[in-house]
């Protein structure tokens, strides 16, 4: 099924399209505190083979086809209904964070604790996005390398990387984060 590969790196496209206007803006932030661990950049070069380099080495060679699989016709499109919600999710999670956004662990100068939007019903839309994107990728590339690698590299990373930014949240904004936690739900939200 070429369609869902096209649509799968259609959607890459999208999300470089909804970041790069913050990607630009960002350069001119004062930055007060960054952290990043050896672990993460390590685990974040590995997500970037697991959504890009694998599927890239999937679509254009024949090198992954030992671990093709075939699944029925609505498995695929059903990836294709859950891709587009993880683009709708990314898309208001961006528009909302604003500035605020970073690809790593950052504080800017003038930060400011957003819980409007997206951010009043789930506190981690753009990890939530990109749980309905690791979901998809396997209905939409049919194969086990190509389509489970970045599912597997995603749940260390969101597990350590969750913890590390909620700590580095509760730092600086204190009482103000713990009471949003309270309120509300992390990638599910509360009833
Ligand atoms: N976890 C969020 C944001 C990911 S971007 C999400 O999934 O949508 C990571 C950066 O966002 C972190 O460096 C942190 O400084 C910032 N951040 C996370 N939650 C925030 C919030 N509610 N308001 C402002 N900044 C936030």
């Amino acid at each position: 099924m070429t369609i869902l590969i096209i649509i799968y790196f259609a959607a890459i496209v999208v999300e470089m399209i909804i970041r790069a206007p913050l990607n630009k803006k960002r350069k001119a932030e004062k930055m007060t505190e960054r952290r990043v661990t050896s672990q993460e950049s390590t685990l974040l070069l590995l997500l970037f083979v697991g959504m890009l380099l694998a599927p890239i080495i999937y679509a254009v060679t024949n090198w992954l086809d030992f671990a093709n699989y075939i699944l029925p016709v609505w498995a695929g499109w059903l990836g294709v209904v859950i891709l587009a919600g993880a683009l709708f999710v990314f898309w208001r999670a961006h528009a909302d964070l604003g500035l605020n956004w970073s690809p790593t662990l950052e504080i800017r100068e003038k930060h400011e604790l957003i819980t409007k939007g997206i951010y009043s019903v789930i506190r981690h839309p753009m990890y939530a996005s990109q749980w309905l994107w690791v979901i998809a990728q396997p209905l939409l590339l049919q194969n086990w390398v190509a389509g489970w690698l970045n599912l597997l590299l995603f749940i260390p990373f969101y597990i350590l990387r969750v913890k590390a930014e909620e700590q580095l949240m509760i730092e600086q904004f204190g009482e103000q984060y713990r009471a949003y936690m309270r309120k509300v739900g992390a990638v599910f939200p509360k009833m």
